[in-house]
């Protein structure tokens, strides 16, 4: 495999202020035509599988999904070159069954937006083993596959943007499996590292208008203003743009470092060439990055075995917020929340501090909060 480190990575930049169609439209046709046009990247005619973030059964404007008219904008530009559109995600509800994805693709306005263009809505039903990961079939049907991500904080990765969406194309029920037998972050990051060279989209476009800080990826962030869309091949350059705008080291995400390390992209701001926007210009000293990531201060050679020795964050239920739904006791891969008198409970014993809970949870209701260790080393 060529090392795509050893070249500079291109990715444009743009300014998108709302989610209106026409908008929206411009600001890709002005991304796309910084990079060479869409044909650098799909040829002309081709199967195209469109894979935004659907992470739950919420509206866009939570803010927790891609927003639709950035994958409308997205399917156009396919559609002006002949391409075939196949649309669809792996939300966490795979694990629940059809008619929990139907409702993801329902809520988020993606039934609807299959309507209106016409393409196919899809689901992740078949697998196939890529590199001991069963990864959706649907990615050998296509000739290529376009990532539409958004721009969200994440409380194990710091960020999930380009490379952390590809995940969402793993079978459901090993979803799960994953988390439990790869629950150190820095474990985490190699698996998605792996699946990252594995399917290694053709396209990337970042939906980063209205973005996610703090405790992301689902209900537990906030949403924040950013204006923003960005596209390229590279994922890690992308994500490490989406960084630098948070306010993170972009080495300090760790899906970042681990694909850099394996030569699948750039992560060194120096090795990326911004077309459109300069970066400085988007910054924003604001942005809240998720309250985990003050572990990015602990060198890279420490953390590791330190994270081995203890935990430093662990998910806290506030009953107040609860609306004991079940999600979390569902999602859990190892098993420790229960319902005792009536509302969920951590086994702390057993918590592998995997984070899929308030990732999940639909109420707001799980918090991140820090471990007596993490306290004592003034983390
Ligand atoms: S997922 Fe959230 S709201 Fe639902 S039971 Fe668990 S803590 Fe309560
Ligand atoms: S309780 Fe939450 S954080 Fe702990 S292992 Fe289960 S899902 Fe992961």
């Amino acid at each position: 495999m060529p090392n795509r480190a050893a070249q500079k990575s291109r990715i444009a930049l743009v300014k998108c202020a709302a989610y209106k169609s026409a908008e929206v439209a411009a600001a890709l046709e002005k991304a796309f035509a910084l990079l060479g046009g869409i044909g650098v990247f799909i040829t002309p005619g081709s199967k195209v599988l469109v894979k935004p973030n659907l992470l739950m059964a919420v509206p866009a404007s939570s803010g927790i999904v891609t927003h639709p008219e950035v994958v409308r904008a997205v399917i156009r530009q396919l559609k002006k070159i002949n391409c075939r559109v196949l649309l669809g995600d792996g939300p966490s509800a795979m694990n629940l069954g059809k008619e929990r994805v139907e409702r993801v693709y329902e809520a988020t306005g993606m039934r609807l937006l299959a309507e209106q263009e016409g393409v196919e809505l899809v689901r992740f039903e078949k697998h196939r083993m890529r590199k001991g990961v069963p990864l959706s079939a649907l990615l050998d049907e296509c000739d290529a596959l376009v990532n539409v991500p958004k721009f969200k904080t994440h409380t194990l990765m710091f960020l999930s943007g380009a490379v952390k969406n590809l995940y969402g194309l793993v079978s459901g029920p090993y979803k799960t499996e994953l988390h439990r037998r790869y629950f150190r972050p820095e474990q985490f990051a190699e698996v998605l590292a792996d699946i990252y060279g594995s399917v290694k989209p053709a396209l990337t476009v970042i939906d980063g208008i209205v973005a996610m800080e703090g405790d992301g990826p689902g209900t537990g962030g906030r949403l924040r203003s950013q204006g923003v869309l960005l596209a390229g091949r590279d994922c890690v350059a992308l994500d490490s743009a989406l960084a630098f705008m948070a306010g993170v080291k972009p080495e300090g995400v760790l899906s970042n470092r681990a694909a850099a390390r394996k030569g699948l992209g750039n992560c060194d701001l120096s090795a990326i060439e911004v077309l459109g926007e300069p970066l400085e210009a988007v910054c924003d000293s604001a942005f809240r990055p998720p309250s985990t990531s003050i572990t990015t201060a602990i060198p890279g050679f420490l953390l590791a075995p330190l994270q081995r020795l203890m935990r430093f964050f662990k998910p806290k239920i506030d009953r107040l917020l609860c609306v004991r739904c079940g999600e979390c006791v569902k999602i859990c891969p190892v098993k420790a929340v229960r319902f005792i008198d009536g509302y969920p409970r951590v086994d702390e014993g057993k918590c592998i501090s995997c984070f899929c809970c308030h990732e999940t949870c639909p109420a707001r209701a799980i918090k991140i909060t820090r471990s007596w260790l993490a306290r004592l080393i003034r983390l």
